[in-house]
């Protein structure tokens, strides 16, 4: 692929107000017009360079969505409070009373939540599919269908969704396609593959330092201008605005994702590839026996790798409960929601992120209770901390090894 998201980023320029390195922030929630008429063409969403009331825009916010529609490659994006701002915003600007959506199964839980109990109280109901399944995906679309929804790459089960053939796809059928690209930012570009609105949670990578969450929807000017629409934008009307302050906070860390990014990826290869050769049941898109692992092959940029995620099956909740313990015990990370911290992260989805999707549910898309979903860090040392991570298998009867040692 040519396309080189951290080249568009790094090509952007910004000055501040008086020549600062960094853009100024503006910290103000209304601005003032010299003519009444401007400020009513403004209202009308006419004109140009012209600042209304913060929840609409801001210079902050838009300097962040220029920088992260650079990123995805789309004409336009809006920065949102979080994630699930930018995931409500976009279902309900898409689908009415009586629509329907064609969801991956395998989604982030509070997503999954909000279209299986929320929005049935607004008369829209969702189909959940296995995405990987083409066939499947084409016979739930139906003539009532608005929307076709999966990750990239999947909250918690690392299911790769090929961005291409769901395009052509949903291309097929006129339902656009909406990608949450969060696992995997500069790795996959969904607009690039054709999906109509990617959207990111900035709270896990492109932030990167877990101290604020924050929402992004790219897509096309006419689409990011109908959300931010007084009228009837669901991005103007629900609220969900970024504060201005965070906006200059989360652009100045987007600078370093790429490098981030790369060693986030390195990093979990290489403890991927040492536990699966330790026996383990280990899920990493960047391993052969990934199931999607050539489909991410083909529409990965290589330069940063597959990814800061993955899962280990240690058996039962119990183990992965005692190992989670324990590695915080030994500093190996922390026992935590979320992704994307310099420090790794580990929770067992099933009674965590993913908790939201009932038993049965979890069994029949293949999340058992002994799994354990890694975020992992930007450890200088990583076989430093492979040797430590073993040594809690070991001291757990995970893995076979001299116990003493441990
Ligand atoms: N999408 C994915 C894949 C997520 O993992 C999350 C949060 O964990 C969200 C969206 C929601 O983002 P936020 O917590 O910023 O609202």
């Amino acid at each position: 692929m040519e396309f080189n998201p951290a080249n568009n980023i790094q090509d952007l320029q910004y000055f501040g107000e008086f020549g600062g390195v960094n853009p100024s922030i503006s910290d103000s929630s209304t601005y003032t017009f010299l003519s009444a008429k401007t400020m009513f063409d403004t209202f009308e969403g006419n004109t140009e360079g012209c600042y209304l009331y913060t929840r609409h825009s801001s210079p902050s916010n838009l300097y962040l969505g220029e920088a992260l529609a650079a990123m995805e490659g789309t004409a336009s994006a809006n920065v949102t409070a979080s994630g699930m701002g930018a995931i409500t915003a976009v279902v309900l600007q898409l689908c009415n009373a009586g629509d329907h959506i064609v969801s991956s199964r395998t989604i982030y839980g509070g997503t999954y939540a909000f279209m299986k109990n929320f929005l049935p109280k607004l008369g829209i109901d969702t189909s959940f599919v296995d995405i990987t399944d083409l066939q499947k995906v084409e016979e739930a679309i139906g003539p009532k269908t608005k929307m076709l929804y999966c990750e990239s790459v999947s909250n918690p089960l690392l299911e790769i969704a090929d961005i291409e053939k769901l395009a052509a796809l949903a291309k097929r059928h006129g339902v656009p396609l909406v990608v949450d690209n969060t696992f995997s930012p500069l790795t996959i570009a969904p607009g690039k593959l054709g999906a109509d609105v990617v959207i990111h949670s900035l709270t896990k990578f492109i932030n990167g330092s877990s101290d604020c969450v924050g929402g992004v929807v790219c897509s096309t000017t006419d689409f990011c201008l109908k959300l931010k629409d007084v009228n009837d934008g669901a991005g103007m009307l629900l609220g969900s605005t970024m504060d201005s302050l965070r906006a200059s906070s989360v652009l100045k860390n987007l600078r370093t994702l790429h490098i981030r990014m790369k060693k986030h990826s390195e990093n979990t290869l290489f403890l991927a590839q040492r536990f699966e050769a330790d026996g383990l049941r280990v899920v990493y898109p960047g391993l052969e026996s990934h199931t999607g692992h050539h489909i991410l092959k083909r529409q990965m940029n290589p330069e940063y790798g597959f990814g800061g995620m993955m899962t280990i099956d240690v058996g039962s909740l119990d183990k992965a409960n005692a190992l989670m313990e324990l590695m915080q015990t030994r500093n190996l990370g922390y026992l935590a929601v979320s992704l994307g911290f310099y420090k790794t992260l580990f929770s067992a989805p099933g009674t965590s992120t993913s908790s939201e999707i009932p038993e049965e549910e979890q069994k029949e898309m293949g999340l058992s209770d002994g799994l354990i979903r890694f975020s992992i860090g930007l450890d200088n040392d990583i076989a430093r901390t492979y040797d430590m991570m073993r040594q809690c298998m070991v001291a757990l009867g995970i893995l076979e090894g001299t116990r003493a040692m441990a």
